[in-house]
């Protein structure tokens, strides 16, 4: 999986990236699902382990244009885990009270604590991206955001917390196609916004934002992914093995128990 990761420094741009890339499975979408189903096997045993050992804090971050499958991959990658464990937060349009603070404010308070998983849907990131495309802050404001950002996140990964950070990259064709199909379904309908429109009309700024996104702040204690979600398979394969990967990383132990429990019967 380090092919998907974006090394420190490295100028990305997103075009050399093949959004419908499987190669990484051969047998293709049968053996990717049950590559799956192996993974999610392994997430829950780890997570048990990461919730037991109350040390760890695992954060992951869902970035993606509209459509790219971010809260489907909530739905396929975590699943498997414990909910007393694992936390979704989702950061829309800011509160007037979230706006009269600084932007990491809000974010602050939803990063996970001992023994837990936070994923986020959607996070900081889309203050340098829908901000800087829509001109919602001087430039000024928003071009000291990625040091910021760096820092920030340094902070978190300094006090215990691992990061991994997913960009989920479909490209435009794809999006069309997904767009149409919320039209089309009675179910998916109250997805579709009106205003999805109009950022799918700046998708080009949308695609540089998100390349300085990916060349400014992927580092060592906080590293992009760049996930090819074209296939949503796929992209539910990449980034289970990368977790499962990170967590393995950590040697999680079961915590010790008290002592002489073997003579301790239950009446
Ligand atoms: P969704 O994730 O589809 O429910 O939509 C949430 C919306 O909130 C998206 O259109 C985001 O661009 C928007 N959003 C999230 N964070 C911010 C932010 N900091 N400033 C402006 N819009 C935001
Ligand atoms: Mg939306």
């Amino acid at each position: 999986m380090k092919t998907y990761r974006v090394s420190p420094g490295k100028k990305v741009s997103l075009r050399d990236h093949d959004a419908s890339d499987t190669s990484l499975v051969e047998g293709g979408k049968r053996d990717g699902e049950a590559r799956l189903a192996k993974l999610g096997a392994r997430l829950e045993e780890l997570q048990d382990l990461l919730y037991a050992g109350h040390q760890h804090k695992l954060l992951i971050v869902l970035q993606g244009m509209d459509t790219a499958g971010k809260d489907g991959a909530i739905r396929k990658v975590f699943d498997s885990m414990d909910p007393l464990g694992i936390r979704v937060a989702s950061f829309k349009v800011p509160t007037e009270v979230e706006l009269d603070h600084d932007f990491l404010w809000r974010v602050h308070q939803q990063v996970p604590g001992k023994g837990e998983v936070v994923v986020f849907n959607r996070s900081h990131y889309e203050d340098v991206l829908v901000v800087r495309v829509r001109d919602l802050v001087p430039k000024k404001v928003w071009r000291e955001r990625y040091d910021q950002i760096n820092d920030f996140e340094k902070l978190l990964a300094e006090t215990g917390t691992t990061i991994v950070k997913f960009f989920l990259h479909i490209d435009r064709d794809e999006q069309k196609e997904r767009l149409q199909a919320r039209l089309d379904d009675p179910a998916k309908r109250w997805k579709f916004r009106k205003g999805d429109l109009d950022d799918r009309k700046l998708w080009d700024d949308y695609q540089a934002a998100y390349e300085d996104v990916l060349s400014r702040t992927s580092t060592k204690w906080a590293p992009w992914y760049v996930v090819p979600a074209n296939a949503k398979w796929y992209r539910n394969v990449v980034i289970s093995q990368v977790l499962v990967d990170t967590l393995e990383g950590l040697g999680l132990k079961y915590p010790k128990a008290e002592e002489d429990l073997d003579s301790v019967r239950v009446d």
